[in-house]
């Protein structure tokens, strides 16, 4: 396992004065910390969670934003009893997210397992930028998933300061 704060840390629950530092100068935030101490609990319990990268995370509103390596996340799509381990151990919402990903690639991981068809800019006259998705609106219909776009779009926005624009398309099929 590791995390943004040295395991030790993350397994006592107190940080060290380098990690301290670190939070103080703002070079890591309080999710980061408290996620931290959260997957060394999870780890201690599950062997392919003492796998995970923690790279960071986020808190928007109550749901916790982290990012991990794609293999972590792989694991994770693979096997959903682990999200729910996550979910369970944080009482959150759990967003999961590919931390080498590019911004499309990030958009998924928000949609998942909705399938984004299509992401584009748009350009706004006052210079600023729009971030433009289309996702399939069949396989919404089908998931169970309870797609939340106003909170996809407020986690876009405090995560990636992205402006986010979302539309559906239904499958042509
Ligand atoms: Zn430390």
């Amino acid at each position: 396992m590791k995390t943004p704060i040295c395991l030790f840390d993350a397994k006592t629950g107190i940080l060290c004065s380098k990690c301290d530092a670190k939070l103080t100068s703002g070079q890591l935030n309080q999710a980061d910390v408290y996620s931290s101490i959260k997957l060394a609990k999870l780890a201690e319990r599950d062997q392919e969670i003492s796998k995970f990268t923690l790279v960071g995370s986020h808190k928007v509103d109550d749901d916790y934003i982290l990012f991990l390596r794609t293999p972590d996340i792989i694991t994770i799509r693979s096997n959903p009893a682990i999200g729910k381990k996550f979910s369970g151990e944080f009482d959150a919402n759990i967003w999961f997210i590919e931390a080498e990903g590019t911004d499309r690639r990030f958009m998924e991981n928000l949609f998942y397992p909705l399938r984004v068809l299509n992401m584009n800019l748009i350009w706004l006259p006052d210079g600023n930028k729009l971030t433009r998705v289309i996702v399939n609106q069949v396989a919404a219909n089908r998931s169970s998933f309870p797609l939340d776009v106003e909170k996809i779009r407020k986690v876009a926005k405090a995560v990636k300061k992205i402006d986010l624009i979302v539309e559906f398309e239904a499958n042509p099929n």
